[in-house]
């Protein structure tokens, strides 16, 4: 008896051993890489902000962030290199002349690996316009040293290139030599809503379906299917960051910055952790399947009317407002 009662005691701390990867915090065999303090986001002074701030992970993964001054989404994209192919997730949003920057950061990198070229396949987190704004000069690029493989934000072409056998329930993956990457299709912020998990580090990139920001829901039964399969898929793989496409909170808790922010001070870090896609389960389960705006810790989940795309009256009135404030002192923000 009291043995039993030792195994059902001893139970939970089992199954939760199941989740740790490694038996000593050394860091494992996962390739390290560091992520910035604090990001550029849109100003103070707008003449001192690039159009793209260029972060180093690690030798063989840079993270591009679009400043604010030219557009308010700031999204996140990044740039993955194998031995035989380099990945870019997504093309930026509007006004973002990704091009330059891209150039840039290709060049250096074969000039450190001493080498002439490499193909980057170029493919997004989903279709939705702040992240494909880029896709038309991308893959005009006429640059013989970065032969171009474009992946159009579509279902059909997604699947077809990832190897997915049926959507969305089946996994995918690409090997840039020496470095596969994991597909998960996880439609519900948008049809064709993509994670993406490099084994190499550990990171598991997660679109707009999960960042420190509000999590746009125009399809909730197929968000919570989605975020369901990706816990299952990642349960059992180490998880060094969860890394989203936006930052929209404030490092104050429960707090975002107004929508239409073109700058950010004290902006909430990018990365988030497995106990963060856990705790979006735990939101999602909470509302028994009828879809309601729920502000937690590091971001808010925010269903949207079936069919419907547009935040509303209130939403709209706070963008307009924001940028018409931000936009005219976008040379010298008030600190
Ligand atoms: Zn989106
Ligand atoms: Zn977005």
């Amino acid at each position: 008896m009291k043995l039993r009662l030792l195994t059902l005691l001893c139970l939970p701390l089992i199954s939760f051993a199941a989740r740790a990867q490694f038996t000593d915090p050394n860091g494992g065999d996962l390739e390290r890489g560091v992520l910035p303090q604090a990001w550029m986001t849109g100003g103070p002074k707008c003449m001192e902000i690039p159009e793209w701030q260029v972060h180093e992970y690690n030798p063989d993964l840079y993270i591009l962030r679009q400043s604010g001054c030219t557009d308010a989404e700031m999204p996140f994209l990044y740039l993955f290199f194998g031995k035989d192919r380099g990945l870019l997730w997504d093309t930026g949003s509007r006004n973002g002349n990704l091009a330059p920057a891209l150039q840039h950061v290709v060049h250096n990198w074969l000039e450190r690996n001493h080498r002439a070229s490499i193909p980057v396949i170029v493919t997004h987190s989903h279709s939705h316009e702040d992240h494909v704004w880029g896709d038309s000069a991308i893959r005009a690029l006429n640059d013989p040293a970065i032969p171009i493989i474009f992946v159009p934000a579509k279902v059909a072409d997604t699947q077809v290139f990832f190897h997915i056998a049926s959507w969305p329930d089946g996994l995918g993956e690409v090997d840039l030599g020496e470095r596969v990457l994991n597909i998960v299709p996880i439609p519900g912020h948008d049809i064709v809503s993509i994670a993406l998990y490099d084994r190499r580090t550990g990171i598991l990139l997660t679109g707009d379906s999960l960042y420190p920001g509000r999590l746009y829901i125009p399809d909730f039964a197929s968000f919570q299917a989605s975020t369901e399969r990706l816990i299952r898929f990642i349960e059992g793989k180490p998880v060094a960051h969860v890394l989203g496409n936006h930052i929209e909170q404030t490092r104050t808790p429960f707090l975002d910055f107004p929508i239409g922010s073109i700058y950010h001070p004290d902006e909430h870090a990018l990365d988030l952790t497995f106990g963060t896609l856990l705790e979006l389960e735990d939101g999602l389960k909470s509302m028994n399947g009828t879809p309601r705006r729920l502000a937690m810790r590091d971001f808010t989940i925010w269903p949207l009317s079936p069919g419907d795309h547009g935040l509303g009256a209130k939403m709209e009135e706070i963008y307009k407002q924001t940028q018409e404030k931000q936009l005219r002192d976008k040379w010298d923000q008030p600190k």
